[in-house]
């Protein structure tokens, strides 16, 4: 598709908008510290530092635009460790200040350590990681942009970074122009007693954090064991590949209580994210217990897809008006083939799929849709083809779970 200037213009502006509101919004230890820096450094002097700042956005906007999610959400589990070196960081550069604010003014604090600085402390920055790239990644979903687009908008979402820096430097320099010595020193203080408790709460807040995103999912992990919903052996899936792993949702959700509260906690996901869903399809059989649960949770009509003769249809009088927004609700991801079906039938019909939501994830967040997706549990599981199956090769015999022995 060819992309006109008036809407490369527009998606230029709007990811700069973007951008813009993120840095307001997400003001942190690395605005503070640009601050400081800007009272007793020149811009020109700074501008090295601001140049790290913007190189650390532009490595994690890439992977974004490039949608290599599997390498964003990797560097989301070393949340922790990012989460310790910058506490870390934070309060060794406090206690500087506090005790040596000097030492930040001196000839040393400039030129490549200046960048190193700031672009280590941009690069581990929870907030880079987590909001811009999340918040990247979403838009990008949901203008449904392709990677031309994405370039644009990209472009003007990373120019907000300097932009924003070097007004905060030049407010910095005015302002350093008439501060005293005295007052330069008391500044220095709170703002190394700033960094400092910034420092501990990055250590101290996002380990809860972190434990309440493990219960969840161990949660369901643990839920799975009880049932005996997840299975050992050699498995033809409903693709056609073999597994050694096999999930029997159907185990769990037999159980109302259980099916209803992995709703809520699927449909939390949806409403966190700010999708809005009028109706939710499901495919046929395995999909319809999970769909249900999340309309119930979401306060929308949940329909559901049959096969017929091979064909994916709506049924029993189901239909969909072309202005409704649908999410689509599965049990168990793992090539995405039958989801995939559903959304061809759902674009023959006209209506808009927003989003898909499933309980198990087999392929780690690999398959993509085009649209934003969540899950409960994201698992790589291995699947082999037929011709390439270790077990088969040893001469068992993969069954199809759900049917009789
Ligand atoms: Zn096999």
């Amino acid at each position: 598709m060819m992309l006109t200037s008036r809407e490369s213009e527009k998606l230029f502006i709007d990811g700069l908008k973007t951008g813009l509101l993120l840095e307001i919004g997400g003001m942190g230890p690395i605005c503070l510290l640009v601050f400081r820096l800007s009272l007793s450094l020149p811009l020109t002097k700074l501008i090295i530092g601001i140049i790290g700042i913007t190189l650390a956005d532009i490595i994690y906007i890439s992977l974004a635009v490039f949608s290599i999610s599997v390498v964003i959400k990797k560097l989301k589990s070393y949340q922790r460790v990012f989460d310790v070196v910058v506490g870390t960081v934070l309060i060794i550069v406090g206690v500087l200040f506090i005790t040596a604010g000097h030492v930040v003014d001196s000839p040393s604090f400039q030129g490549r350590d200046l960048f190193l600085w700031l672009f280590g402390l941009n690069i581990a920055n929870p907030i880079t990681i987590l909001f811009i790239t999340g918040i990247f990644s979403l838009e990008i979903s949901k203008r449904n942009m392709d990677l031309k687009k994405s370039g644009v908008f990209a472009f003007g979402f990373l120019l907000a970074t300097p932009i924003f820096m070097i007004f905060v430097c030049l407010v910095g320099s005015i302002i350093g122009r008439f501060l005293p010595s005295t007052f330069v020193h008391i500044i220095n203080v709170v703002m190394g007693c700033v960094l400092v408790i910034l420092g501990i709460r990055s250590i101290i807040k996002n380990r809860e954090m972190n434990k309440m995103h493990n219960t969840i999912e161990d949660d369901i992990r643990e839920l799975f064991k009880v049932n005996s919903a997840l299975l050992n052996g050699h498995f033809k899936l409903s693709s056609g590949l073999h597994s050694d792993t096999y999930f029997q949702s159907a185990l769990i959700l037999q159980h109302p209580k259980e099916a209803e509260r992995l709703g809520e906690e699927l449909a939390k996901k949806i409403k966190e994210n700010n999708i809005k869903v009028d109706v939710v399809v499901s495919p046929s059989i395995g999909g319809i217990v999970i769909g249900q649960e999340m309309g119930r949770a979401l306060s929308v009509r949940a329909i559901f897809t049959e096969r017929v003769d091979g064909k994916v249809l709506l049924r029993r009088g189901f239909s969909l008006s072309d202005n409704e927004k649908v999410l689509v609700v599965e049990d168990v991801i793992t090539t995405g083939l039958s989801t995939r079906e559903v959304i061809e039938v759902l674009k023959v019909i006209g209506v808009q799929v927003v989003a898909i939501a499933s309980l198990v994830d087999r392929s780690a967040g690999k398959v993509d849709f085009g649209v934003p997706r969540f899950s409960l549990l994201s698992l790589e599981i291995k699947n082999y083809k037929e011709e390439n199956c270790l077990m088969c090769k040893e001469g068992t015999i993969a069954i199809k779970p759900g049917s009789r022995k």
